[in-house]
């Protein structure tokens, strides 16, 4: 006889591990962990404190957001179809420059609560005033690898300011919310920040012993300006100043030479692919199948909500296969499994995530998703990965585990007041922009 916490039931289990789909399953948890994971007639007798009958769901690990600047939900919608220069030139930055700390925490809580009801577990942030979504996190109960950014405006020190403030961020909030924290350091791109600078993140990342989060090769012009700047690609720049590392997470990807690819493998450098924001802010398509086919591991990420414009990994699924098939013309490219194990355990890899989460065996931290089949566009089912990846919506998750705590239940949310969550954050998003800007509130806000 095992104890557990808490016992699912009769339900299909996805465990990301091989391909397998294991019918009339059950899974056991006990604290953080998954204790039990398989057949229902293989299982031993198992005591729970709480039952989930998983009759007509489909269990499947925690999906993993491997990009998203999550407090830009209070942007969402507010500047439409224009070019990515514009957008922030014109909008974003404008905006950012009135936000206050504050602010910060109601935007990244509505966007937590978001992706509690559309079944997303983990979640990489890169903002300002992380401490800040660090709270919500906490509160909401989610896993979360956050990254404070690091620009390097025209004044220098404003640069070095940053750093350090994403320095501090890291080494206060390593391991917060009983280690549901981990933290990287967030320089922007290699666009709005110097070699120096990027070089000084380096050092700092491998004293700390963290992760790098950065935008990589993006927007064309911004590639190909460093290129006339430099002489050389981005990625080719990051490789002779000794930034690449198995610990860099880089997001998007797009305009990459057939040799900055190489480079990539060669330093095991993850990848973010971000597909419904590239093609919202018509950046072009990253060549994810050549990146695959050389070994580089490959997460999906949605992007800011201002880019995007919502948090729903099913999503960005359908589209991160949709738009490979149509990029190389090539309809076996990115099958439905593949995009899976990407939004599931190869997202963990590129969080440096794979022996915590990212898939559903014994002794991995208790990240469960269950998703509600019993619906017309998910009947009838010959193949489950295609119903999940072509066919689902986040609609259709219907409870959500978290560290072995139910975060929602038969669409429930336990942790967040839904109502109160959605009515602070919407009075939020209308007063940002009534607010004065002025330079000096801009430093003060960045620095
Ligand atoms: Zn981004």
């Amino acid at each position: 006889m095992k104890e557990a916490d808490i016992l699912i039931r009769n339900c299909i289990v996805l465990p990301m591990v091989s391909g397998e789909v294991v019918k009339e399953g059950i899974i056991a948890t006990k604290n953080d962990e998954i204790i039990y994971v398989g057949k229902k007639s293989k299982a031993p007798r198992v005591k729970a404190e709480k039952i989930i009958d998983g009759h007509g769901k489909v269990a499947i690990p925690g999906l993993i957001n491997c990009h998203t600047h999550l407090a830009m939900t209070l942007f969402r919608g507010i500047a439409e179809d224009q070019p990515l220069e514009k957008w922030l030139k014109e909008t974003i930055w404008p905006l950012e420059a009135k936000l206050k700390p504050k602010d910060i925490y109601d935007g990244a809580l509505l966007g937590c609560l978001e992706m509690i009801k559309s079944g997303t577990t983990t979640f990489a942030d890169m903002y300002f005033h992380e401490d800040h979504v660090a709270k919500a996190v906490e509160k909401a109960g989610l896993r979360a690898v956050l990254a404070q950014g690091i620009l390097e405006p025209d004044i220098k020190k404003l640069g070095e300011k940053m750093l350090q403030n994403s320095v501090n961020f890291a080494r206060k909030y390593k391991g917060y919310a009983d280690g549901r924290i981990i933290v990287q350091l967030g320089p922007h791109s290699l666009y709005t920040c110097s070699l120096d600078m990027l070089a000084k993140v380096r050092q700092k990342a491998s004293e700390l012993n963290v992760g790098i989060h950065i935008h990589l090769a993006e927007s064309e012009e911004t590639v190909n300006e460093t290129k006339q700047k430099h002489g050389l690609a981005e990625v080719e720049l990051l490789e002779r100043i000794g930034f690449l590392g198995s610990d860099v997470l880089a997001a998007h990807c797009i305009h990459l030479t057939e040799k900055e690819m190489r480079l990539l493998a060669k330093h095991n450098v993850k990848v973010s692919y971000n597909p419904v924001a590239n093609m919202k802010i018509a950046q072009g398509t990253a060549k994810i199948k050549d990146l695959l086919d050389l070994g580089v591991t490959v997460g999906i990420g949605t992007d800011g909500p201002a880019s995007n414009n919502n948090l729903d990994m099913f999503q960005s699924m359908k589209a991160a296969a949709l738009l490979q098939k149509q990029y190389y013309k090539d309809t076996t490219v990115l099958p439905a499994q593949t995009v899976l194990k990407m939004a599931t355990i190869d997202g963990a890899k590129a969080l440096g995530l794979e022996k915590t989460v990212g898939s559903l065996e014994v002794g991995k931290k208790a990240d469960v998703i269950l998703l509600d089949f019993k619906k017309p566009h998910l009947t009838p089912v010959h193949d489950f990965y295609a119903n999940i990846v072509y066919s689902a919506g986040g609609s259709d998750v219907d409870t959500v585990i978290v560290d072995g705590k139910i975060l929602m239940e038969n669409k429930d949310v336990k942790t967040l007041d839904e109502e109160m969550v959605m009515l602070k954050a919407q009075k939020t998003a209308a007063n940002i922009p009534k607010r004065k800007a002025s330079i000096f509130k801009f430093i003060k806000n960045f620095t």
